[in-house]
């Protein structure tokens, strides 16, 4: 890596570690030439995988549309915003985590859905109902029927 300062291509590296909960590698440097020191920060970049909807057409993944649409369904529910971005995050890992190029519209709205289960029962009912256009009001029924007998979530549970 050239120096900052003076340009020559010889630095070297006197120390590194992890930073941002391992996500980061800070590396400090210094150059050879003038003896300034230096940080540089390395993060992986994460590609996210895109979006293939019903239609066949293919979209790049939209942060802001599924925090969107996690929002119009958590209006009004007291949820916080840090839980809110904590699911977003946790939802793109998953994502990622597939290790496909391309994932189905209909599973990254699965992912909203078991995110919002864990949120708020209230906003994944609402999302639920729209997001999966229950058949009729029968099977609308059976699935709140079926929520009332589950124990009670806990936010953070990571199941
Ligand atoms: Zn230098």
């Amino acid at each position: 890596m050239h120096c900052p300062f003076c340009g020559t291509h010889d630095t070297k590296v006197t120390d590194s570690r992890l930073v941002a909960e391992g996500d980061q590698v800070r590396r400090r440097r210094q150059c050879a030439a003038c003896g300034e020191r230096f940080t540089t920060y390395e993060t992986a970049e994460l590609v996210m995988p895109r979006v293939v909807k019903a239609d066949g057409s293919r979209e790049t993944f939209d942060e802001r549309k599924l925090r969107a649409g996690m929002l119009r369904a958590l209006e009004k529910r007291p949820v916080s915003a840090e839980s809110i971005e904590a699911a977003v995050e946790r939802i793109r890992q998953r994502l990622r985590a597939r290790g496909e190029r391309e994932v189905a519209a209909l599973d990254v709205g699965e992912e909203v859905m078991q995110a919002l289960k864990r949120l708020d029962q209230v906003a994944y009912i609402r999302f639920a109902s729209v997001y999966r256009r229950f058949q009729d009001l029968d099977e609308f029924r059976a699935e709140i029927d079926r929520l009332a007998q589950e124990p009670s979530f806990s936010p953070n549970d990571d199941t």
